[in-house]
C-alpha cells in the first residue's frame, strides 16, 4: 500500500517539498486556504490530490508548511480528529520552543522540523525541489527513533538532518536569523524617511544597501509570527542590540578613537573566521553582476551563453541604477557551481563581471 502524505500549505516550503518528495510509490495530498494556490497545485502537478484537513484521518504522515501560528492551530484541529495510530505529524516553522510545548499534549506524535533554507520570495511558485540541497534540516522529537520513517520520506530533499534541542534551536536562528530580519526591516524602514528628505537615496541604495537589507523582502506574516513564537529570546536580543549599539553611541560620543576602532576590529576578526562554505541559517544568494553596453542585444548575448552550457537561472534583473553608460545585469544562480561555471564563460565573451555589485 502506498504510504499517505498530507502537506498543508502549498507555498515556498510545502511546493519545494512536494516537487523534491513527489515519486509514485507515495500518495501525495495538498491542501491551501488559497483557492488559487490549490488550482495551480494540481495544474502543475505538485499534488496527486487536493484534500481537505478532515480527511488527516487517512494520512501516514501530516507536513504543516503554513506560518507558524497558524499551524499551532492545526494542531488543535489534528487533536480533535481520529488520526491513525501510526500517523506521523511534524511542521516545517522557524521557531520550534513554542510548538514543542504544545505537541507534549498532543494525542499523536509530533516532530518538530525546521528546514534551513528559504528564500526572500514566497507562495507556491516559488516552489523549487533543490531548495533543501545540502541545507540542514533540523528535527526536535521526542524521541529519536519516531523520526525514522519521516527522515526517509524526506530523504530526496538531500538536507542534512540534525537533531537539536528546541530551546537551543530558537536561541541559535534568533541570533543568526530572527534578529538579523528584524535588523535589516529597521534599516529599509529608515532609509524611507531618507529618501522623502533626500529623493537621491532611493538610487544610491542600490547595490550594497540593496544587497545587507534583501531579508527585509521576506513574507511580513511569516515573520510576525516568527517574532511572536520567538519572544523571549528575542526580547534579550534585542537588549543585546541595544546595548551594542549604546556602546558605539558613547564611544563617539566621547570621540574615543580607540574604542570605535576596536568595535570594528573584534567584528572583523569573529567574521573573518565564520565559515565560508556550507548553508547556514539565512538562504545564501548567488547572484552575479553583469556590466551590460548595449541593454538589448548584450542581455540575449549572456542569456544565450548560459543556455548553450546548460546552466539556469532562477532570476533576472537589469538595474539602471549607475551613471555611466552601464546598466548591470543582475543573475542570481541556483548554486555555488552554477555561478561559478556561469561566471567564467561570461567572462571569456568579453563581458566584466563580479560577484557582488
Ligand atoms: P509561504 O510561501 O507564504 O507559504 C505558506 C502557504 O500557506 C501560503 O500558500 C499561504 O497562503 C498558506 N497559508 C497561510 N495560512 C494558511 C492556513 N491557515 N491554512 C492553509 N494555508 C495557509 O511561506 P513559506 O516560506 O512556505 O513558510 C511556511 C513555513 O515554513 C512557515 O512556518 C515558515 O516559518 C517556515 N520556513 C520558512 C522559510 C523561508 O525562508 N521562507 C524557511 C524555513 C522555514 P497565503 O500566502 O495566501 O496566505
Amino acid at each position: 500500500m502506498k504510504k499517505k502524505v498530507f502537506i498543508l500549505g502549498l507555498g515556498l516550503i510545502g511546493a519545494s517539498l512536494c516537487r523534491a518528495i513527489k515519486n509514485p510509490s507515495i500518495e501525495l495530498f495538498g491542501w491551501d486556504h488559497s483557492a488559487e494556490t490549490r488550482e495551480i497545485a494540481l495544474e502543475v502537478g505538485l499534488v496527486d490530490q487536493i484534500t481537505s484537513i478532515e480527511e488527516a484521518k487517512q494520512m501516514d504522515i501530516i507536513i504543516l508548511a503554513v506560518p507558524v501560528l497558524a499551524s499551532l492551530s492545526y494542531l488543535q484541529v489534528l487533536a480533535e480528529l481520529p488520526l491513525k495510530a501510526s500517523v506521523i505529524v511534524t511542521d516545517t516553522g522557524s521557531t520550534k520552543n513554542e510548538v514543542m510545548k504544545i505537541a507534549k499534549e498532543l494525542p499523536f506524535t509530533f516532530i518538530g522540523g525546521h528546514p534551513m533554507a528559504g528564500s526572500h520570495k514566497s507562495g507556491v511558485k516559488a516552489g523549487n525541489p533543490n531548495l533543501f540541497e545540502e541545507a540542514y534540516y533540523i528535527l526536535t522529537p521526542f524521541e529519536e527513533s519516531d523520526a525514522v520513517p519521516l527522515i526517509e520520506l524526506l530523504t530526496p530533499t538531500r538536507a542534512k538532518f540534525v537533531v537539536i534541542e528546541p530551546e537551543a534551536h530558537d536561541e541559535i536562528v534568533g541570533v543568526l536569523s530572527h534578529l538579523p530580519h528584524i535588523v535589516a526591516a529597521g534599516l529599509v524602514r529608515m532609509s524611507d524617511s531618507l529618501s522623502e528628505e533626500h529623493p537621491r537615496a532611493t538610487q544610491l541604495a542600490a547595490g550594497g544597501f540593496r544587497d545587507i537589507t534583501r531579508i527585509a523582502s521576506s513574507d511580513p506574516q511569516m515573520w510576525t509570527d516568527i517574532l511572536l513564537t520567538n519572544r523571549p529570546t528575542l526580547l534579550h536580543l534585542i537588549e543585546e542590540w541595544q546595548n551594542q549599539m549604546n556602546q558605539i553611541k558613547s564611544n563617539l560620543l566621547a570621540k574615543d578613537q580607540s574604542a570605535i576602532y576596536a568595535f570594528f576590529d573584534q567584528a572583523k576578526q569573529s567574521r573573518d573566521l565564520l565559515p565560508a562554505k556550507g548553508r547556514g541559517a539565512i538562504p545564501a544568494f548567488y547572484d552575479l553582476y553583469v556590466d551590460i553596453l548595449d541593454i538589448v542585444g548584450a542581455v540575449a548575448k549572456v542569456m544565450t551563453i548560459l543556455s548553450e552550457a546548460d546552466i539556469s537561472i532562477i532570476n533576472l534583473k537589469i538595474q539602471e541604477t549607475r551613471e555611466d553608460i552601464f546598466g548591470v545585469l543582475e543573475l542570481s544562480f541556483k548554486n555555488q557551481n552554477d555561478l561559478v561555471k556561469g561566471q567564467q564563460m561570461i567572462e571569456q565573451a568579453d563581458f566584466h563581471c563580479r560577484i557582488r555589485s
